[in-house]
């Protein structure tokens, strides 16, 4: 056992007795944990009101060994996630970064890049950044830090140039864009505009293009389309928040 200090997201409360619970939480240097918090149900327990969903902390744990659950020990508020009083919008974001989080990282297998764009979005989403914009740069960031990034450039199969004057293919099964020759046979296959294939490699490159905004009505129902449909295949069903997006606006 050994006890251990780094930065983390609450992703998840689960009351585990009268005055306990089991909190899940996306740490910098460790990934995604499950420890138990003792007293934490009480109102003037250890942790204060550290525990919050979303919040950042700095915290405490001792680590155990596989299949039990770690022990919080300390855990101190940096930044609580302010956003549900003021826009539904961007409180439903926040859960849907947590949920990507719970989802597709696993227990003791730390990303730090991935970290700081979780606690960037936060941050962002809380800052009134684009709200569009923000959750794309998440999600493409995420797959991205964890090996499961569409190709968006070349054939997802044959690895070939796939000219962007007309409508791309893009096969959420095969992995990205398709081109002509690779395309008969896929499944689920989508049509993307070029625009919003842009939009995806921009957003990528973290560059902004006031022209070609996710957040713009032209495109961001193609957008999230694409997105949840992407998304759905990785997870093998559709994310619970996907339906309280909508088309994100704000
Ligand atoms: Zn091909």
């Amino acid at each position: 056992m050994a006890t251990e200090k780094t930065s983390a997201v609450v992703l998840r409360l689960v009351d585990f007795s009268e005055s306990s619970c089991v909190v899940t939480l996306f740490t910098r240097d460790f990934g995604k944990i499950a420890a138990l918090a003792k007293g934490a149900r009480r109102p003037k327990g250890p942790f204060d009101s550290a525990l919050d969903l979303l919040a950042i902390c700095r915290i405490v744990f001792i680590h155990k060994t596989t299949g039990a659950l770690d022990l919080l020990t300390e855990a101190k508020l940096e930044r609580r996630f302010r956003t549900a009083s003021r826009n539904l919008s961007r409180l439903y974001a926040g859960y849907y970064t947590a949920e990507l989080l719970m989802e597709l990282t696993e227990i003791a297998d730390p990303h730090p890049e991935l970290y700081a764009e979780a606690e960037r979005t936060l941050i962002d989403l809380d800052h009134d950044a684009n709200l569009a914009q923000t959750v794309l740069r998440f999600e493409l960031s995420l797959l991205q830090q964890l090996g499961y990034l569409p190709s968006l450039d070349v054939c997802a199969l044959c690895g070939t140039a796939v000219p962007v004057q007309r409508r791309i293919r893009f096969g959420p099964v095969a992995g990205g864009i398709l081109c002509d020759a690779c395309r008969p046979g896929q499944r689920q296959v989508v049509s993307l505009s070029p625009e919003v294939l842009q939009i995806l490699r921009q957003a990528l490159a973290g560059e902004a293009d006031s022209e070609l905004d996710a957040d713009h009505p032209r495109f961001r129902g193609e957008l999230r389309g694409v997105m949840n449909h992407y998304l759905t295949n990785l997870l093998g069903h559709p994310p619970r928040m996907q339906r309280y997006l909508g088309t994100l606006s704000t």
